[in-house]
């Protein structure tokens, strides 16, 4: 009898248009990661030439940011049967990290700074305005504590500690949370909108954030629990990642942390 790998399917959500700060680093954590365990990995643009059929097949969803301009476009794409299927995938627990302009793609509506307000998917219950022009973006690192419960205590429990993710934040919108949970509390930076010190959302298995693609290669135990997740969910196992030497990383975040003069509890 062969045996065959267990495979993963990392849908990339229109990688020509958003792909911005290095939101490419996303994709290539999970693929790497996955296939230093042996698992098969795919990596399935979603974009114009995409059918519902592709977006359904996918495991693992990875959306990066975008400018506004483009941001437009793929909202406009992403509309009927296709957001339909996005919408079902989200909500049947697929695993997902949605990076900047995604979320303000997957929330109800993004107002830019020129021009109309964008419909969203209305999947996530948020919505994002570009102040305008003149008004200042939100740049610079960002460290946030994992507040999102049920992703909090998943991810203690395969680290040992409690979550915090350094990250690096660059948009101009600004994100208020209806109905939904926020991924964290901002320990440092400015998050949805540098007012109520929350940041991100997190709503089935969807991280959404404005922490750009260096995101999971600082916080590479989040890699591991999108991996676990979207194997547990295809296969319906319990499935237990073997360790990896992430020396290097754990080596960069202090050093951030250290230079942002910001103390974690240990
Ligand atoms: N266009 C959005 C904003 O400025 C998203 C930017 C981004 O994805 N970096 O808020």
């Amino acid at each position: 009898m062969s045996y065959k790998p267990m495979e993963i399917i990392i849908g990339w959500l229109y990688p020509k248009l958003m792909s911005t700060y290095g939101d490419r680093g996303n994709v290539i954590t999970i693929q790497r990661r996955a296939q230093w365990r042996g698992y098969n990995v795919i990596v399935l643009p979603l974009d114009q030439e995409s059918t519902t059929e592709d977006i359904k097949s996918v495991d693992v969803i990875v959306g990066g940011g975008a400018q506004d301009r483009q941001q437009e476009i793929v909202m406009r794409d992403l509309q009927g049967a296709k957001a339909e299927a996005m919408r079902d995938k989200i909500e049947r627990g697929t695993p997902g990290v949605f990076t900047c302009g995604s979320p303000q793609l997957l929330g109800n509506y993004y107002e830019p700074a020129f021009g109309q307000r964008i419909e969203g998917l209305g999947i996530l219950d948020l919505v994002s305005i570009h102040p305008g022009e003149n008004t200042k973006r939100c740049i610079g690192n960002l460290v946030i504590e994992v507040t999102a419960s049920r992703l909090a205590q998943e991810l203690e429990a395969m680290t040992g500690t409690k979550p915090y993710l350094v990250g690096f934040e660059n948009h101009g919108g600004r994100t208020t949370l209806g109905k939904v949970e926020a991924l964290g509390r901002v320990v440092y930076g400015l998050g949805n909108n540098g007012e109520d010190g929350t940041e991100g959302a997190f709503y089935q298995n969807a991280i959404a954030t404005y922490s750009h693609g260096p995101l999971l290669p600082k916080n590479p135990f989040v890699a591991d629990w999108l991996i676990q997740t979207a194997l547990k969910l295809k296969y319906q196992q319990e499935i237990k990642l073997s360790p990896l030497e992430d020396t290097l990383a754990m080596q960069g975040r202090e050093a951030i942390l250290k230079r942002l003069k910001v103390n974690l509890p240990s």
